[in-house]
């Protein structure tokens, strides 16, 4: 049985190590299949796809979109894609266009309640400028001794009411799905688990993403707790979507998912990867 993990992160977003420590440190951990998905960006893809080539693994080039679905922020995995795709690129640059700005305006609102120099420091700790995220403020909310941990900073700290918090528009629904199939692939509904809206609303989000051509689900997530595993896999079978699995590693002990460290799929769900060659 390969072990598949379909969703990490590089440093070309907001994970620390570079795309090849990931695919060294994925190789280490045992896993055969690892699919790097950066939020709104592939500039990781080719440098772990030339390292992997030395390696026992299969690097599947990912992505992570950010859209904005009925208000709500969601993400939308790819995988299987050509990076290279003139689209697909043209439009994740128009996601990360919008990221500076927003960065700017949360270093703006936390120099309000007393912390500042914000957006410089969330600045210094990403790889990659075009992709400064909420993680990288939060690093810097824990490195500096505010906040004991991530976890913390993210219900009190950079979530909608909460101090450092900036509403941002991200790419539609049908958009991103559009980019994902123009560029040859399969586009996934990221961790469903952690979005914050009621099981009737996510219901109509999950109708919706399949009537765009979205094709899969993650089932098993490192965002996922073990309880949660069962009620996507029905969701899955219900709606006809394929089952994906992945960590959203985005660091060594930080506190998510390491690597390849997780459940085997439901065996009623039909795997993302089933017609992968
Ligand atoms: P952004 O794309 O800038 O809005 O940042 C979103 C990122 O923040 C996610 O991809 C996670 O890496 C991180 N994040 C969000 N919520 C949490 C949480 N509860 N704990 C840890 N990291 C989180
Ligand atoms: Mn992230
Ligand atoms: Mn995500
Ligand atoms: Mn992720």
């Amino acid at each position: 049985m390969s072990v598949f993990d379909l969703h990490c992160h590089s440093n070309a977003s907001d994970g620390v190590l570079t795309p090849e420590e990931l695919v060294e440190r994925a190789v280490l951990q045992k896993v055969d299949v690892l699919s790097l998905t950066d939020h709104d960006t592939v500039a990781g893809v080719a440098a772990a796809s030339a390292c992997a080539q030395s390696h026992p693994l299969r690097l599947v080039p990912g992505v992570e979109i950010s859209i904005t679905w009925n208000g709500a922020t969601v993400h939308i995995v790819g995988l299987r894609l050509d990076p290279a795709n003139d689209g697909l690129l043209a439009g994740l640059a128009r996601n990360r266009a919008g990221r500076e700005d927003r960065a700017r305006r949360m270093g703006e609102e936390l120099a309000r309640i007393g912390i500042p120099g914000a957006f410089a420091e969330a600045g210094n700790r990403a790889g990659n400028r075009e992709v400064i995220s909420r993680t990288h403020f939060a690093r810097f909310l824990v490195e500096s001794g505010r906040v004991k941990d991530m976890k913390t900073v993210f219900r009190k700290y950079l979530v909608k009411g909460k101090p450092g918090y900036v509403a941002h528009q991200w790419a539609s629904l049908a958009e991103a799905v559009e980019w994902i199939r123009a560029a040859g692939g399969q586009a996934v509904l990221a961790h469903p688990g952690r979005y914050q809206m009621g099981r009737e609303r996510l219901r109509l989000l999950i109708d919706d993403f399949k009537s765009q051509g979205g094709e899969g689900i993650e089932v098993v997530s490192g965002s996922h707790t073990p309880d949660q595993i069962p009620v996507f896999a029905d969701i899955a079978v219900e709606f006809g979507l394929l089952a994906s699995a992945g960590s959203d590693f985005h660091a060594p002990g930080e506190g998510g998912r390491e690597l390849g460290r997780l459940q085997a799929l439901p065996a009623r769900c039909t795997p993302v990867w089933r017609d992968w060659n």
